[in-house]
């Protein structure tokens, strides 16, 4: 409490706000108070805060806190309704979160939606999804991937992964709790690398924003340790893992991870994996034209896959200048579905959200000049 060193009141738990309020000699109510107003509020700055009174307001204040809201910096709006956001941060730092109203291209469920609901006035979504990034950039290097050549700039606090989803629900005024609010973490970044940050922020999104943890998922490179730690925990969204390749060799080349946690490794973690009633593993399988999309590699797949409770989502590449691959054919992506669908295997093509404005899988690379894509 010196006043010398700012520090931010967002991603802070209820215990430490308790803390805090002790450490100023306020009721243990305040810390509940000030909890509701980050989270469930979304109040921006100190003055909104009215719930506590003046003094105490401007003693945070004074003490250095700030509430640590991340800024829209940009915005770019996606010819099928998806927006991508640069949010930044109070040191320059900034991410890319992703807003896709509508459903989400089969990434937090089966994709399935009533349709006829009245829309309430005003409201152009009748659910959304947002992909959250977990770090600046990317260490874990896939060859397909445009954060990748990012490289990892830093990870990001609780508090900035939860001020992603506040600072998007607060721009399309949407109450996370009584609408449909799903998230992925699927944005820049591998969670698993940034796991007790990530971990903290997921809890601040149930217990304090209110999305229950069955709307989110998580998805993993396959950082294998970290996936028996995720399943030990009370309070966590599912699981997909970016499988991409069914052998080593292959998986080698396009997730040079591969070399530190083999497939054996990963799939071993995955079958002592303790899933939920009716909870089912997501294999995500990005189609690389020519390289991995063979009906042989399909059959690898199955091979993998088979008895575990899990689907796969095939994803075709969303194309990047920079990426050194293309596209695969449409033939070759149903062909690939069907190898998995007839050996029982419930397989889904996602179709790509905001390919024209960088935001789709693989594409947050902060870009901000956007050309024409091919197939975009
Ligand atoms: N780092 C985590 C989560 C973010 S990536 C992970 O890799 O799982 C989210 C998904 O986008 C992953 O399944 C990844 O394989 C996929 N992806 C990456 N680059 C892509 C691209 N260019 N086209 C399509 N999907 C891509
Ligand atoms: Fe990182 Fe995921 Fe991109 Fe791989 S696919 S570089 S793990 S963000």
């Amino acid at each position: 409490m010196s006043g010398l060193q700012q520090s931010e009141l967002l991603g802070l738990s209820l215990q430490e706000l308790t803390e805090i309020a002790e450490a100023l000699g306020e009721p243990a109510y305040r810390a509940r108070q000030l909890f509701d107003g980050l989270y469930r509020q979304r109040w921006q700055s100190l003055e909104r805060f009215t719930t506590l009174p003046l003094r105490l307001r401007e003693r945070l204040g004074s003490s250095g806190f700030t509430i640590g809201m991340p800024q829209i910096a940009k915005s770019f709006v996606s010819s099928d309704g998806t927006v991508r956001y640069l949010l930044s941060f109070a040191d320059g730092e900034s991410v890319e979160t992703v807003w896709m109203p509508e459903g989400d291209g089969g990434e937090a469920g089966d994709g399935s939606q009533s349709g006829d609901e009245e829309l309430a006035e005003g409201k152009a979504w009748r659910r959304a999804t947002i992909c959250v990034s977990s770090q600046v950039g990317c260490a874990v290097d896939c060859a397909f991937c445009m954060t990748a050549l990012l490289g990892l700039r830093r990870n990001l606090t609780a508090g900035e992964i939860v001020g992603q989803v506040l600072a998007v629900l607060a721009e399309h005024q949407a109450d996370a709790e009584r609408e449909r609010v799903n998230l992925v973490f699927m944005g820049q970044g591998e969670p698993f690398l940034n796991y007790d940050n990530f971990m903290k922020a997921v809890r601040l999104l149930v217990e304090g924003v209110g999305i229950p943890e069955s709307r989110m998922t998580v998805s993993t490179s396959g950082i294998v340790p970290r996936i028996a730690d995720f399943g030990a925990e009370q309070v966590r969204p599912k699981l997909a893992v970016s499988l991409n390749a069914p052998d080593e060799v292959l998986r080698t080349e396009i997730m040079p991870i591969t070399k530190k946690w083999t497939i054996e490794k990963l799939m071993a973690a995955l079958r002592e994996f303790p899933l939920r009633n009716r909870e089912r593993l997501t294999f995500e399988y990005v189609l690389l034209g020519g390289v991995n999309d063979d009906v042989r590699h399909a059959r690898a797949v199955v091979d993998l896959v088979r008895g575990l409770r899990a689907k796969v989502n095939l994803i075709a590449l969303n194309p990047g200048p920079e990426l050194p691959f293309s596209m695969p054919s449409d033939e070759r992506v149903q062909a690939f579905q069907s190898v998995l669908t007839r050996a029982g295997i419930p397989a889904f093509v996602r179709r790509p959200r905001g390919r024209d404005i960088y935001a789709a899988c693989g594409q947050l690379k902060h870009t901000t000049e956007l050309v024409q894509l091919e197939g975009a």
